[in-house]
C-alpha cells in the first residue's frame, strides 16, 4: 500500500486534508446513491497519512489532536467535511476510535491497533442499537461470543475495526470492544434509503456468533460513557458539520457570483447573515475543541460548553440552509446544482442524538454555576 507514514513534526495534516477534500468534492456527486461509499477517498486518507495521523506521538505517530487547543484536528475535520460530509463522518468515527484506544487501551492493544491504523484499516465507533436486539456478550460453545446488532453504523461493510459497546450479563454497564471485521460481511444497508449522507454506508451490522477474546475488550465497564470525554467528543462532529456548512455557503456564494445577482441588496443582506452564522459556528467549534483538549474547567462545565456548541452549530447550519435556499431559489433544488446534494447531506448530518437534552442540561449547569456570565467558560482563569 502506497501510504505515507506521518512522522511527528514534518507531517502537515492540514495540507493532507486540503488535498483529500479537493478530490473528495469532485467525487461526491457520483457517490450520492443508496449503495454509495467513498472508497477512493478513504484510500486517499490512508495514502496521505490521515488514517495514522491521530496515533499519539508517544506511540511514534503524528499526534494529531495533541496540539494546543486541538486546533489542527479541528481544521482537518472541517476540511474533510467540506470536501464530503459522508467522508467527514467516516473520518470522525475513525479519529474517535483511535482516541478511545489511546485513552483506554493497554500497551499491547495500542501497539496492535495502531499498527492496524497504519496499515490502512478503517475504524468506526458504533454505539447506537435497537431496543431489544442490542449487542451482548454471551457464554456459548465454551467461550464468550457476541450476539445482536448495531444500527446507524457508518461504514458498515467497509469498517474493518469496529469499536462497539456491548453488555456482559454480569455487568450493568456496557464494555467497549474492538472487533475485527471482513469487508463486505455482516452488513445490511437496505434500510439506509436516506435523504442525504447516502455515501456514508450507515447500516446495520450483525455481530452474532463472533467470538470475543480478552484482548478485544478495551478499558473497564462504562469507560465509554466517562465524562467529559463522552459528551465532550461531540465537538468533533460539530467540526465536520462546520465543513458542510461552509460548503453550502460557498455553493450559494458561487451561484450569486455566477449569475451576477450579488449587487441586489436583499441578496447581499442574506449573504452577510450567512457569513455571521458560519463564523459563529467556527468560533464555537474552536472554543469547544480547546475546552476539551485543555481540560481546565470542571467536567460538567466542559460538557455544557460542548452541548451548546452542538446546538449553536446546528442553528448555524439550519440558518445557512434556509438563507441559501431562499437566495438561490428553485435552481438549488435541481439535481446537478451544487447546492442540491450539499443541502441534503448537511440537513441529514445535522441530526444528532438528544438535542433537547443537550440544551436543557447545559442550561441547568449554567443556572447553578453562579458567578459572572463572562467567567462561565473560562472559570475566571483568563
Ligand atoms: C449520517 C449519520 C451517521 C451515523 N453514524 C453513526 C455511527 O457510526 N455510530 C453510531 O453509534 N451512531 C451513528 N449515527 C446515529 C447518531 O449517533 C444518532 O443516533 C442519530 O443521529 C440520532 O438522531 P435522531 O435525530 O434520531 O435523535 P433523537 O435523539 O431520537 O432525537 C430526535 C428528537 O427527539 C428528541 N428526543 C430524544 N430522546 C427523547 C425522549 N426520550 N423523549 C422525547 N423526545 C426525545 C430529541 O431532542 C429530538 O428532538 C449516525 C447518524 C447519522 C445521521
Amino acid at each position: 500500500m502506497d501510504q505515507r507514514t506521518p512522522l511527528n513534526l514534518a507531517y502537515d495534516a492540514i495540507a493532507a486534508a486540503r488535498e483529500v477534500a479537493a478530490t473528495a468534492a469532485t467525487r461526491a456527486d457520483a457517490q450520492d446513491r443508496d449503495d454509495g461509499f467513498p472508497a477512493e477517498d478513504v484510500a486517499d486518507l490512508a495514502r496521505l497519512g490521515l488514517l495514522a495521523a491521530p496515533i499519539p506521538s508517544a506511540q511514534g505517530g503524528a499526534g494529531l489532536g495533541e496540539e494546543p487547543g486541538a486546533a489542527k484536528l479541528a481544521d482537518v475535520l472541517r476540511l474533510v467535511g467540506y470536501g464530503s460530509l459522508a467522508l467527514g463522518r467516516l473520518y470522525e468515527g475513525h479519529v474517535n476510535a483511535l482516541q478511545l484506544i489511546a485513552r483506554y487501551g493497554e500497551a499491547g492493544q495500542r501497539t496492535r491497533l495502531f499498527a492496524d491504523a497504519r496499515a490502512g484499516h478503517l475504524f468506526g465507533v458504533w454505539n447506537t442499537e435497537p431496543a431489544g436486539n442490542g449487542l451482548v456478550l454471551e457464554e456459548a460453545r465454551g467461550g464468550l461470543h457476541l450476539s445482536g446488532v448495531k444500527t446507524f453504523a457508518s461504514g458498515a461493510g467497509y469498517v474493518t475495526r469496529a469499536l462497539v459497546t456491548g453488555r456482559h450479563p454480569d455487568e450493568a454497564a456496557p464494555l467497549m470492544l474492538v472487533v475485527p471485521l471482513e469487508v463486505g460481511t455482516r452488513a445490511d444497508l437496505s434500510a439506509w434509503r436516506a435523504h442525504g449522507m447516502r455515501a456514508s454506508a450507515t447500516g446495520t451490522l450483525d455481530f452474532t456468533g463472533i467470538p470475543v477474546a480478552a484482548e478485544d475488550v478495551l478499558g473497564g465497564p462504562d469507560d465509554y460513557h466517562r465524562q467529559p470525554t463522552f459528551s465532550g467528543g461531540a465537538w468533533r462532529f460539530a467540526a465536520v458539520q462546520l465543513g458542510g456548512i461552509e460548503a453550502v455557503f460557498d455553493a450559494w456564494r458561487g451561484h450569486l457570483a455566477r449569475l451576477g445577482r450579488g449587487t441586489d441588496p436583499h441578496q447581499l443582506a442574506r449573504l452577510g447573515e450567512g457569513a455571521i452564522a458560519v463564523e459563529g459556528a467556527r468560533l464555537w467549534v474552536a472554543r469547544a475543541a480547546a475546552a476539551v483538549s485543555e481540560a481546565l474547567l470542571p467536567p460538567e462545565r466542559i460538557v455544557a460548553q460542548v452541548d451548546l456548541t452542538r446546538l449553536a452549530v446546528e442553528r448555524s447550519g439550519l440558518d445557512v440552509l434556509q438563507l441559501a435556499q431562499r437566495s438561490v431559489g428553485l435552481q438549488g433544488f435541481l439535481r446537478g446544482h451544487p447546492l442540491e446534494r450539499l443541502s441534503r447531506d448537511l440537513a441529514t448530518y445535522l441530526r444528532q442524538p438528544a438535542p433537547d437534552r443537550a440544551l436543557v442540561s447545559a442550561a441547568a449547569e449554567i443556572l447553578q454555576a453562579g458567578g459572572m456570565a463572562g467567567d462561565l467558560w473560562t472559570g475566571g482563569i483568563r
